[in-house]
């Protein structure tokens, strides 16, 4: 008999109900009590979903991070929240948030660092440790929830982060190496690994993601060393691994004396036969063999196909799952009201995924035929799916199968191009520029949302935006910049909006996934060959040019960032989708131009977090991604000038791929690093034009002339002065007016005193 669990499931609720007590809490709404009233009722409600399995996670579930639980398990505080008043509560949401509901004035603390967990979109907070960092155990979360899971009748599987993957995840402060703290953290474990062995756990899932990433020979040790000392006593252990393969760590963990492991079958597939091979004759091995990054239906046929012999082979030892924790995925389709029914018949949100996982159990355990009915249904939703002729557009295939590399070439080399746009453009020295969007006040969002509840007409909406277009212009000419953005007061969301006008893209009413605490994203659905129906840019950007003589900057979002941030086909390679996209934005491109848009803004936000795990596939996605960009942008003539943007500055190892886009003027987040990461622009003699960020547009605060000019100095140490651009770090949209005017009067202010040094 395969045994069926599951790794954790979505904790911000079918309607992110999780988020608004949350927020409700912060804001001094709702008590304590009533936010642990809350958590209570959605474990409960997980729990209730989950209960058909065999083992149910405990321990997913948190109040904001499931790392930061950890922290607090372990006893790893901050000290800077050591001694503070309060509950423990409030010292939680103090190194989550930089303050609790309680805390009042400027009684704040720093948050902890908050960075992606593996490659997907959700954020955790970094374990801080130091030379000095001691461990101490806290297990009342998971004791309680874990007597809760009891009470609720579910066999519950305590989850925990293994102690390797916790040290990888964390930072030092100081210049000590985190390592060197597993000792020191191991018999923290043990005697947690007691505690809920003694509470009734027979079997805890121990996470150890790390171990699909390449290791050094150190933190290979330490996973050898961490498990011989955890695994021989206490309740059983389900070593799980999820997010890509194990490859070469893969006899490490062979090898390792814990009772079970789980893999992830999905990015795995090919790996899983060699698995069986290694593990143990008595070892538990838990396949993943259903997506929970994604949100489509598995087609259960084709994956019984490859189960059935690798179940033969395993018995009693096959344990089934999701490849990964539900976390990534939304609830629960059910909710949706709004889909269209033929794409609702193609997709699976985390409840669904786990009807999925019962049927392929049964399946397996009591054969085909018991679900005969429900392998036939899956069937013909997954076939429906692969021949629909709205996935799939000739047109678009072939456009795809006849790009070549002329498609992504401009005509001249930068220094030709350079000089064709310079007197074309006639820019002073130090050109002054935004990154697109201006704030979206309450106003605007209301007149959206009054028109997509067809509350006003479509012509109240456009006359509504112009008129924002306007202000935004007129405040760009009083401010005296050089190049203008019509603001993006139309759109909603950077990738949602384009979108909207491809074909081939659907939009779900509640398919929200949690990003980090109470911040949930609701990534558009990508499910079909994409193409550009009409033009999705142009009118607003001729609108806004018509109001000024300043050259006016087209504003798009490139293809590798409306890919990442989008749920993707899993029928086809993602590079396929994103050259699709790319060929679509193309088009927008070259309308923009025969517009006489004469600067084309591309962002590619997101190109840096599409990084594989394993460094070893980097030069993989960088090609086709660099590529991509390239066909989107580079089909305008020498006259045009295209810019890029990207909100971040760590390019030390993909500086060569950024060079081979070969935007003109590339803008990036600098302002809270001093500069300092320009330095792999230097090294790399970097050729185009660079804009870095002068201005913190996280913070409320105005930047200051002086500071500025400071900052610019510090860059033109680095990059020849006649190839930088001022501006600000990223778009304007959370802030409000009252702070951007002044921020852009300095900014502006500190470009002129830079030309008249020059000048002088
Ligand atoms: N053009 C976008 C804006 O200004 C860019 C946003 C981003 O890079 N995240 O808002
Ligand atoms: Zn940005």
């Amino acid at each position: 008999m395969a045994l069926l669990h599951n790794l954790g499931f979505p904790r911000i609720g079918a309607k992110r109900e999780l988020k608004f007590t949350q927020e409700a809490f912060w804001k001094g709404q709702v008590s304590a009590q009533e936010l642990l009233a809350a958590a209570r009722e959605i474990r409960a409600t997980n729990w209730t979903l989950q209960q058909p399995l065999d083992l149910v996670p405990v321990g997913d579930f948190s109040l904001y991070d499931q790392v930061l639980d950890m922290s607090f398990t372990l006893g790893n505080l901050p000290t800077r929240v050591s001694g503070l008043e309060g509950s423990e509560l409030d010292n939680y949401f103090r190194v989550a948030r930089g303050r609790s509901a309680n805390d009042s004035g400027c009684n704040c603390v720093h948050a902890g660092e908050m960075t992606k967990w593996f490659d997907t979109n959700y954020h955790y907070i970094v374990p801080e440790v130091t030379a000095d960092t001691g461990f101490s155990l806290n297990p009342t979360r998971l004791l309680e929830q874990l007597a809760e899971a009891k009470a609720a009748g579910v066999n519950a599987k305590p989850v925990i982060i293994g102690p390797v993957t916790y040290l990888w995840l964390g930072k030092e402060k100081d210049d000590s190496n985190r390592l060197q703290l597993l000792d020191r953290l191991l018999p923290v474990y043990t005697e947690l690994l007691q505690k809920l062995a003694e509470a009734g756990a027979e079997w805890v899932q121990v996470d150890e993601p790390a171990l699909v990433t390449e290791l050094d020979s150190d933190w290979q040790a330490a996973f050898a060393k961490a498990y011989q000392a955890l695994g021989g006593r206490g309740p059983r252990l389900l070593l799980a691994t999820y997010f890509g393969t194990l490859q070469e760590n893969l006899k490490l963990v062979a090898e390792l004396p814990v009772a079970g492991l789980h893999i992830d079958a999905v990015r795995g597939r090919a790996e899983v036969d060699r698995v069986v091979d290694a593990l143990p004759a008595d070892s538990v091995l838990s396949i993943g063999a259903i997506d929970g990054r994604n949100i489509w239906k598995t087609d259960l046929t084709a994956t019984l196909d490859w189960l059935e012999p690798i179940a033969a082979r395993l018995g009693e030892r096959l344990w089934l799952a999701p490849a990964c924790s539900l976390l990534h995925v939304p609830v629960d389709l059910d909710s949706e009201q709004k889909l269209d029914a033929e794409i609702v018949s193609w997709l699976a949100f985390a409840k669904q995924k786990l009807a999925e996982l019962a049927v392929l159990g049964r399946a397996i355990n009591e054969g085909r035929d018991a679900v005969k009915q429900e392998l036939a249904d899956n069937l013909a939703a997954v076939d429906s799916r692969r021949q629909s002729s709205r996935v799939h557009n000739p047109t678009v295939k072939e456009a795809v199968k006849n790009i070549t590399a002329e498609l992504g070439k401009r005509r001249s080399g930068y220094a030709e191009r350079a000089a064709t746009q310079a007197r074309h453009l006639k820019l002073p020295r130090f050109p002054t520029t935004t990154i697109g969007s201006f704030p979206q006040t309450t106003d605007i969002r209301k007149t959206r949302l009054a028109f997509k509840k067809r509350e006003i007409s479509a012509a109240d909406y456009e006359a509504k935006m112009k008129a924002e277009i306007e202000r935004a212009v007129r405040e760009q000419e009083a401010l005296g910049l050089d190049v203008l953005v019509h603001g993006e007061a139309e759109r909603n969301d950077m990738v949602e909006y384009f979108g909207e006008q491809f074909d081939g893209y659907a939009f779900s009413q509640f398919g929200w996934v949690q990003s980090y605490g109470s911040r949930c994203v609701k990534p558009p659905i990508l499910f079909g060959d994409i193409s550009r129906p009409s033009a999705m840019t142009v009118e607003w950007i001729k609108y806004a040019q018509s109001l000024t003589d300043k050259p006016m900057k087209g504003m798009l979002t490139g293809p590798v960032t409306i890919l990442n941030w989008s749920f993707v086909r899993d029928d086809q390679p993602r590079s396929e989708s994103c050259l699709q996209l790319a060929l679509a934005v193309r088009r927008e491109v070259l309308d923009l131009e025969a517009a006489g848009v004469d600067i084309i803004q591309i962002d590619e936000a997101a190109l840096r977090e599409g990084l594989p795990l394993r460094k070893s596939e980097w030069q993989g996605y960088l090609d086709w991604a660099v590529e991509s960009f390239r066909i989107a942008a580079n089909g305008v003539g020498d006259e045009t000038q295209i810019h890029t943007h990207m909100c971040y500055s760590e390019f030390n190892d993909i500086i060569e791929a950024i060079a081979h886009m070969d935007a003109d003027v590339i803008t990036i987040e600098t302002s809270r690093s001093d500069m300092e990461l320009l330095d792999v622009f230097e090294q790399f003699e970097y050729p185009n034009e660079i804009g870095p960020g002068v201005y913190d547009i996280h913070s409320p605060n105005i930047p200051d002339q002086a500071h500025i000019i400071e900052l610019m100095k510090k860059a033109a140490e680095r990059i020849p002065a006649e190839r930088l651009w001022v501006n600000p770090d990223c778009g304007l949209k959370t802030r409000q007016w009252e702070e951007v005017i002044p921020a852009l009067q300095s900014m502006v202010a500190a470009a002129g005193k830079l030309r008249e040094k020059i000048a002088s």
